[in-house]
């Protein structure tokens, strides 16, 4: 079994920037999802896998994919010799960057996507959070529901980043008070909100403990294959009802919504309404409905009373314009919303030059 030569490295552009702050950030590469024969990302998207920044900077070159690959296998195979040697290393780094009068940071998830809070070493069989309480750590994680039983420690901020395949739970990192990353076209670039949420350009500094709460952190698609990315990973803009995925829910959905006597057709202002979205919050009916109007159309959105569980509740649903064209009314549950990709954006600026002609 081959040894590292090193485990943390420092030389990544984004993380020297945050030297002017102040800040010296230590990154652990390993290899992403099964580049090593080992999955370390178990929620990767097939876009994120693909647009991946562990090919950028120095990742083109083939010794550093290699060594890498060495540092994932060692991690699997030989754990505590590496948290043991992953423990110096932070120490030496605590030391170097101190005499050089800068606050230490570690990144352990470069180019992976490991609990590092469950993994536990040492005489102490503590995780390297509480072996370091003062030190600040910070990553990105695609998994939803990392923490969630215990918590998060203070000195780890895991801001949560979003793909094609997880963006129903951008909404509940949100609330949970982690930021959100979320990797934009380029052009149009940034926008200065993405679904209500401050959008922070988290390519100027690589620092996210530093940032305010509640900010969606804009991250450029970089490389070929990120600015080609059609699968959803790369965003376009802010959201846009899913029309494929509504044809192939609908059948279910009205079935399971027949019961529900408090929702179907109606009029409002003498026209006709049905709902697309039922037995939800407030907030993210209102959320449909601003996506919905902001493609022209209108939308309303209404109480009403569903049963849940077998309770009665109060719930709100978003009604536009149309009719059935069955007989059956229900309400599509769990209406999805997906930003629009590339190829949205570009059959988008291709209406627009045509009507401009
Ligand atoms: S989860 Fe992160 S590190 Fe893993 S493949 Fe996706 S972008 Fe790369």
């Amino acid at each position: 079994m081959e040894k590292p030569k090193k485990l943390l490295t420092t030389s990544n552009p984004k993380t020297m920037k945050g030297q002017k702050k102040g800040y010296e950030t230590y990154i652990l590469h390993l290899a992403p999802s099964n580049l090593s024969g080992t999955n370390t990302c178990p929620s990767a998207s097939k876009g994120c896998a693909t647009a991946c920044l562990n090919e950028a900077g120095m990742g083109c070159f083939d010794s550093v994919q290699n060594a890498r690959i060495t540092r994932t296998k060692y991690f699997f195979e030989k754990r505590d010799a590496f948290m043991e040697m992953l423990d110096k290393e932070i120490k030496s780094a605590i030391a170097t960057a101190e005499r050089k009068g800068l606050t230490p940071a570690f990144r352990l998830n470069g180019t992976s996507d490991i609990r590092w809070e469950e993994i536990r070493y040492g005489d102490e069989n503590k995780t390297v959070f509480e072996y370091f309480p003062q030190i600040q750590f910070y990553d990105y994680t695609k998994i939803p529901n990392r923490g969630r039983k215990k918590g998060l420690p203070d000195n780890y901020t895991l801001v949560f980043s979003r793909s094609e395949d997880n963006d129903r739970f951008v909404n509940q990192a949100m609330r949970k008070g982690q930021n959100v990353a979320v990797v934009f076209g380029d052009p149009p670039g940034l926008p200065d909100v993405w679904r209500g949420w401050k959008v922070l350009d988290g390519d100027e500094t690589d620092l996210r403990f530093l940032d305010p709460p509640q900010r969606v952190v804009g991250l450029k698609a970089k490389g070929t294959k990120g600015k080609n990315d059609t699968t959803g990973f790369v965003v376009y803009g802010e959201g846009m009802i899913d029309i494929d995925a509504l044809k192939r829910r609908s059948k279910k959905d009205f079935k399971s919504a027949r019961g529900d006597r408090s929702i179907g057709p109606r009029k409002i202002d003498n026209e006709s309404f049905i709902p697309v979205q039922s037995k939800v919050s407030k907030q993210m009916a209102e959320r449909t409905a601003n996506v919905i109007r902001s493609t022209g159309r209108k939308a309303r959105v209404v109480t009403h009373k569903p049963k849940i569980g077998g309770k009665t509740v109060e719930a709100y649903a978003v009604y536009v314009p149309g009719v059935y064209k069955r007989n059956t009314s229900g309400a599509i549950n769990g209406l999805r919303i997906r930003a629009p990709n590339r190829v949205d954006y570009l059959r988008q600026r291709r209406s627009l030059t045509k009507s401009r002609q």
